[in-house]
């Protein structure tokens, strides 16, 4: 079998082969069709978070090991199962997008459904290799996840975008058609948020993002209004669209700039900033707004697997509508993320091995 690995980070990630492995007890080997290429991919190629003010969280330090193959948005088919997958409903030759936020299994945190959250991750592409290979062996077939009748270049985005998407509308607290919402970040998981956004939150739904294209992509698909946070006055405006404020905003870029406009938009006092992006820095919040504003300010990390079955069972009945896709071969995975990086790509990029 073949990875793409990072073997130095911040270097070109290099193909290597290996022997494919055997799966063994409950484990599944799948061939991958399609691995999506994510914003936080840029991040694990570098090795590291941006804490701000020159301080970094080192993922080495975090126990992730070189060589290692990023790739977190995976599609593929079974080719085969251990001893103890089989009869699990998981067949030989079916296709399926593959649930990457693996915890322990042990703990509380993993026992009530929430695997994303557990304190000791097994994450597919983060901490345990990922989808930028031919294939990938999953821990077990409950990670499987069935999509027929969906495109898999599109279902795979689903296992990431996805499920933040839908895992950061939900904390956003929007519960009446009059409170609208501010999506801020046009990229992969943004246009995800768009698409879903009507299947979780009532009210209107606004897009901002720096780049002209991104925002005409946002209004063809539905955004009740597009702004340009570079304009001076984009945060009036969107105060002026929304009546008055928006009742929460979700940043999926997550630097200094985007935190302080996210804030800035928000009805005066109650309403919500939702965090998702990882793009660094660091943000002195004034403390008195907290109280005085009565303001929530929450981070929000991809999703559950039930998340994950609900976005496709969404998908499956035409509620989400698809997302912009370019198909590359695996080979070009450090081109798509220099394209990435430099904010060339509208939606996703998705990685054929
Ligand atoms: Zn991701
Ligand atoms: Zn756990």
């Amino acid at each position: 079998m073949r990875r793409c690995e990072v073997v130095a980070w911040g270097q070109p990630l290099q193909m290597r082969e290996y022997p494919t492995p055997t799966p063994e007890g409950s484990e599944v080997l799948v061939r991958v069709t399609v691995c999506g290429v994510c914003h936080s991919d840029l991040h694990i190629h570098q090795g590291y978070f941006d804490l701000g003010d020159g301080e970094k969280l080192i993922l080495e330090e975090r126990g992730t090991r070189l060589p290692f193959t990023p790739g977190h948005e995976i599609a593929g088919e079974v080719v085969a199962l251990g001893p103890e997958a089989a009869d699990t409903g998981v067949e030989v030759g079916g296709e399926y997008v593959v649930f990457p936020w693996i915890g322990c299994g042990r703990c509380a945190v993993c026992a009530r459904g929430e695997e994303n959250l557990c304190p000791t991750p097994r994450f597919l592409g983060a901490y345990e290799g990922g989808g930028y290979a031919d294939h990938i062996i999953v821990p077990h077939p409950r990670y499987l996840v069935p999509f027929d009748g969906l495109p898999r270049e599109l279902a795979c985005t689903y296992a990431c975008s996805g499920v933040t998407a839908w895992g950061a509308l939900g904390k956003t607290g929007i519960r009446r058609d009059d409170q609208a919402l501010l999506l801020i970040g046009a990229g992969g998981v943004g246009m995800n948020a768009l698409a879903l956004a009507p299947s979780r939150v009532p009210g209107p739904v606004a897009v901002a993002d720096i780049d002209a294209g991104k925002r005409e992509t946002a209004l063809a698909a539905g955004a009740a209004a597009v702004f340009d946070p570079a304009d001076a006055g984009a945060a009036e405006a969107v105060r002026q669209w929304s009546g008055g404020g928006v009742w929460a905003a979700i940043d999926f870029v997550g630097r200094p700039e985007t935190l302080r406009f996210g804030l800035s938009c928000l009805v005066p006092k109650g309403g919500r900033l939702v965090v998702v992006g990882l793009y660094g820095g660091r943000f002195p919040l004034p403390v008195p707004w907290l109280p005085l504003r009565a303001l929530t300010l929450c981070g929000s990390y991809v999703g559950t697997l039930d998340d994950l079955r609900t976005v496709i069972r969404l998908a499956r009945q035409g509620r989400v509508p698809p997302i912009p896709v370019t198909l590359r071969p695996l080979e070009e995975a450090n081109a798509a993320l220099e394209d990435l990086a430099a904010g060339r790509v509208e939606g996703r990029q998705v990685l054929v091995p």
